[in-house]
């Protein structure tokens, strides 16, 4: 049995906190996309962690915690992430990486800096961890697959191959040091040492798992917005956010995945640049930001302020839509719990005409949010474990959260930890 726990809006809706909270029952936990370039924030009886490349199920000492082939794969970055959580006291676990999965190299990082640099004002907001310059390699195929660095022979001959292109962009555009082919091998020497002892061939494996009935949870990064198909291009990611990729990127038949579990923020937030219709500014947005998340609303990976907004139905609604959400998590409810009124973005004007269908980037960057007004319920909902407990406002809240949506809200995060939840 698959599940897939993925996100709805632009990310940091607190996927970390569920897949870690639905880990405890599960087999197998895997990463099918993205890389070290978002953060999933986890708090548990070890403490607080912020989790780049690991998937959230390495917390327990039965999960085996897999790197898929659509990962972006920092080999060092790796093997300082599972150290960072060892030397805290967690108990080694069990990692596999796929023979497929991609290796970032040590320039796509200087690649993505570079260009940032080149494009200044213009630039993405990259969080220069190397993705774009990654996934254009890799679908240029020009990358590395982890089995590569296994065949000494052939994998000399590719680098001398692809540093002879690198280095005419590093002179002539980028005007900065050039690759030494000699000492990229022995880094990558270096690299398949690290990794060797991690490395399978995971989609026979998960065949074998889901044969036997094994429990397996898909951890998406990032969310549906972000998709660089479906989401806000060009301002997305370089890979699939949608659970629909994680067939692809962990190895496994689609018809596999047989439960969507769509985390959904209950306000909005986003890094980096690119539309974001209910975006709010000022002492406002700077108000949710402080007491939003766990301490704060501020990337996980860069300590960056990420921007606010309130609820965007019409984007959650579409983000659902394109995860294929067979049952949603709402989280960070508790947040909210100092506002009078709560405003949600119930529609979008573009044009004079108010539309209720995400529409495509461009005309995105002329809609304008339409509100609608919710009371607040003015008290801490934290501590609170059964819905009917909660107060009316706030079910009022979800429940039009919900009939927005159009998918039934399953759970309700009502703080960060692994016990703060409400099934209903
Ligand atoms: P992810 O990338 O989707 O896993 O999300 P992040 O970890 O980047 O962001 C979620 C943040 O919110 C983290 O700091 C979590 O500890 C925190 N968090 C998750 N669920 C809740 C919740 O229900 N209430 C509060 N207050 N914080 C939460």
């Amino acid at each position: 049995m698959v599940t897939a726990i993925v996100g709805a809006n632009w990310g940091d809706e607190g996927k970390g906190k569920i897949t870690d909270m639905l880990a405890e029952k599960a087999d197998i936990i895997i990463r099918f996309q993205g890389g070290s370039n978002a953060g999933h924030t986890i708090i548990n009886q070890y403490g607080k962690f912020a989790l780049h490349l690991l998937p959230s199920g390495v917390f327990y000492n039965h999960t085996t915690s897999i790197i898929g082939n659509g990962v972006a794969l920092n080999i060092p970055y790796l093997l300082d992430e599972i150290k960072s959580i060892t030397d805290e006291g967690v108990p080694a676990p069990k990692i596999l990486v796929s023979d497929r999965a991609q290796i970032l190299m040590p320039y796509h990082m200087l690649f993505d800096a570079y260009e940032e640099e080149r494009l200044a004002g213009k630039s993405f907001g990259s969080t220069k961890s190397g993705i774009a310059p990654f996934y254009s390699d890799k679908y240029a195929k020009i990358g590395f697959q982890v089995q590569e660095l296994f065949d000494a022979a052939s994998l000399k001959e590719k680098v001398y191959r692809v540093v002879e292109t690198k280095n005419v962009l590093l002179e002539h555009l980028y005007h900065k040091p050039l690759i030494d082919p000699e000492e990229l091998l022995k880094e990558l020497a270096a690299y398949r040492d690290m990794i060797a002892p991690y490395v399978c061939d995971v989609s026979s494996y998960l065949w074998k798992a889901i044969k036997e009935g094994k429990k397996i949870l898909l951890e998406g990064q990032l969310g549906s917005l972000k998709d660089p198909d479906h989401g806000i291009y060009p301002m997305v990611t370089s890979s699939s956010t949608l659970a629909a990729y994680g067939a692809i990127g962990a190895g496994i038949p689609p018809y596999e995945i047989k439960d969507i579990v769509t985390v959904v923020k209950a306000y909005s937030s986003a890094v980096g640049a690119g539309e974001f219709v209910s975006e709010i500014f000022g002492d406002e947005a700077q108000e949710l930001r402080v007491r939003g998340g766990d301490g704060g609303e501020f990337g996980a990976t860069t300590g960056r302020p990420r921007r606010m907004g309130w609820f965007d139905a019409v984007a959650s609604r579409y983000g659902c839509r394109m995860q294929g959400a067979t049952q949603v998590a709402l989280t960070v409810l508790d947040v909210l719990g100092y506002l009078d009124e709560i405003p949600m973005c119930v529609g979008y004007e573009i044009d004079g005409e108010v539309v209720t269908d995400f529409p495509v980037t461009t005309k995105l960057a002329k809609a304008k949010p339409v509100w609608k007004k919710m009371p607040g319920w003015k008290c801490d909902i934290r501590g609170i474990r059964k819905y009917e407990e909660l107060p009316k406002e706030c079910k009022d809240y979800i429940e039009t959260i919900e009939q927005e949506i159009g998918v039934p809200i399953t759970m309700i995060s009502n703080g960060p930890k692994r016990e703060d939840i409400i099934y209903r």
